[in-house]
């Protein structure tokens, strides 16, 4: 048991990256150093390359390559959108979840404490989504935002983006979506979609990490939130990460290529993974939305209580698998997860999050039910 390899499952905080990514990358890292705002021959040969990578990633996405701005990440994007409406757009309202990344979450609790707009947190039904309904029915008095994720990343829960942006457009609703956990995931149309802003990530879907993009339509007038030099049109100072903006379109490239044959291959796993868990654990409990609906790459499962459970990720990771818990040990201190808190699910119970990539086998999968057993005991 010693020496076989470990087991990732852990895809959604952050994926392996792709070899043909890497060598797509390679040129912008031994070489091609060129400052892309510098109108010399390697300037203009940096812009050059940042321009096609934002070509093509807006020809997979159904957008204009001017609705995309590139960020540091998904971080980066959701500010961006958050702040931008406030600041610049007259946003007074926003309407979000409790479930949110922290990037909105604490983003917009920042923006209320500051005083600048008031924050409403929708009520969630069982599987932590969003009772969006609702927002389809209300008059909107103030200037409002509406920011709801479109797959939770601890439970895997999809939001029906369609049923409800082309609605909130109507009433002038400005729709913002943290699309981190989808895009690169799924055959992704943001046009056909409309929503009017969309956070995306490339490290979690095979790209670089610090890399990430928001779009925002067309329609809407971008303000910076990042001031300083005139790139992304003046609206995001900072020198480009070209490499990893390069790598963040090739990974957007081979997701939408293989996008069918992936997701039928980790659908498998995940099934895999969840039939054996119920049968060797009954009592366990699968958090958020079980359908075909969900998210295919994460599985939330809270096992029944057991003893040492506050050592079993621990244990797990001596064992050879990373995986996530459902809290977080922020600063020093045992937080629980705020997700699970606001679906109810009892955090003095363990719940992991097993989540998958393409490169994970159905032997990973086999080999992570013995490690469980190992680290968990039999209950059958
Ligand atoms: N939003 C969601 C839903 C995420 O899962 C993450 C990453 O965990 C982020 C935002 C943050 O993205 P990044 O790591 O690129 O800053």
């Amino acid at each position: 048991m010693a020496d076989q390899p470990r087991i990732y499952l852990d895809n959604a905080a952050s994926t392996p990256l792709d070899p043909e990514v890497l060598d797509a990358m390679m040129p912008y890292l031994k070489g091609g150093y060129g400052n892309p705002s510098s109108i010399h021959h390697a300037g203009r040969e940096a812009r050059a390359a940042i321009e096609k990578a934002r070509k093509q990633m807006a020809a997979f996405l159904g957008v204009s390559p001017s609705e995309i701005y590139f960020t540091s990440g998904g971080t980066e994007a959701d500010n961006f959108a958050l702040r931008m409406s406030v600041e610049g757009l007259g946003v007074k309202k926003i309407i979000t979840s409790p479930v949110e990344h922290h990037a909105v979450l604490n983003t917009a609790l920042d923006l209320a404490r500051q005083g600048k707009v008031v924050l409403e947190l929708l009520p969630l039904d069982k599987q932590g989504r969003p009772e969006w309904e609702g927002l389809l029915d209300r008059d909107y008095k103030e200037t409002t935002l509406v920011s709801l994720m479109h797959a939770n990343n601890e439970l895997g829960t999809v939001l029906p983006l369609k049923k409800l942006a082309p609605g909130l457009k109507e009433k002038n609703v400005l729709f913002h979506s943290d699309m981190v956990q989808t895009i690169g995931h799924f055959d992704i149309n943001l046009t056909d979609l409309e929503v009017g802003m969309a956070s995306a990530s490339a490290h979690k879907y095979h790209g670089p990490k610090g890399a990430g993009f928001l779009f925002v339509h067309s329609d809407i007038p971008v303000t910076p939130i990042l001031t300083g030099g005139a790139q992304e049109r003046n609206l995001r100072a900072g020198t480009e990460n070209v490499p990893g903006i390069i790598g963040m379109a090739k990974a957007l490239e081979l997701a939408y290529r293989d996008m069918q044959v992936h997701r039928k291959h980790i659908e498998g796993l995940k099934d895999r993974l969840r039939t054996s868990i119920m049968k060797q654990y009954p009592e366990a409990i699968i958090n958020g939305d079980d359908s075909d609906k969900a998210l295919y790459t994460i599985l939330s499962v809270t096992f029944p209580e057991m003893a040492n459970q506050e050592m079993l990720l621990f244990q797990l990771d001596i064992l050879g698998l990373d995986v996530s818990g459902g809290s977080a040990c922020t600063s020093g201190s045992h937080k629980g997860s705020h997700v699970l808190e606001a679906i109810q699910i009892n955090q003095d119970h363990p719940t992991i999050r097993f989540s998958f990539s393409k490169y994970n086998t159905e032997e990973e999968v086999d080999r992570t039910m013995g490690l469980l057993k190992e680290a968990v005991g039999s209950r059958q």
